[in-house]
């Protein structure tokens, strides 16, 4: 099925892409705080502690700003992007749904029939059972396969 990706909704692209960018802005924020502190610690173990401390706030702060400038960029792309679609279409998008695959289920052996549709034993006439190990049906009263 194909479908035509008319409109983004910006409110969604702000909350992806500021996540995304805090925690892009986290690694990198800790990454050269990790880097600074490995630098300047075998000099000055208080002032590398310190920087170490700065450092972490500097990761959090660094993480927030990425977050929002990623999220005021998108966000202007998305609603770029709202605008073209609106004049030419927008993006063609073609689905495809979602399928659990039994693999064995229906390959292996027919399925056992719905209990309104049991089929009844011919000698008897009680209701038989399917045994999945032998393919066979079971009669209980008669304590024979069919
Ligand atoms: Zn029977």
């Amino acid at each position: 099925m194909k479908y035509k990706l008319s409109r983004i909704s910006l409110g969604s692209v702000f909350k992806v892409t500021f996540v995304l960018g805090l925690i892009v802005g986290l690694i990198v924020g800790v990454v050269l705080a990790l880097i600074s502190m490995a630098g300047l610690t075998p000099y000055r173990p208080l002032a590398g502690a310190a920087i170490a401390g700065l450092g972490l706030i500097g990761a959090i702060v660094g993480g927030i700003v990425s977050g929002i400038i990623s999220a005021i960029l998108a966000v202007i792309y998305a609603l770029l992007y709202n605008i073209t679609a609106s004049i030419t279409g927008g993006l063609e998008l073609e689905l495809s749904e979602a399928r659990v695959v039994y693999p064995t289920a229906t390959t292996a052996y027919p399925a056992p029939r719905p209990v309104e549709a049991t089929p009844k034993c011919p000698r008897c006439g009680s209701p038989l059972r399917y045994i999945k190990e032998y393919k066979r049906w079971w009669c209980d009263t008669c304590r024979q396969y069919v």
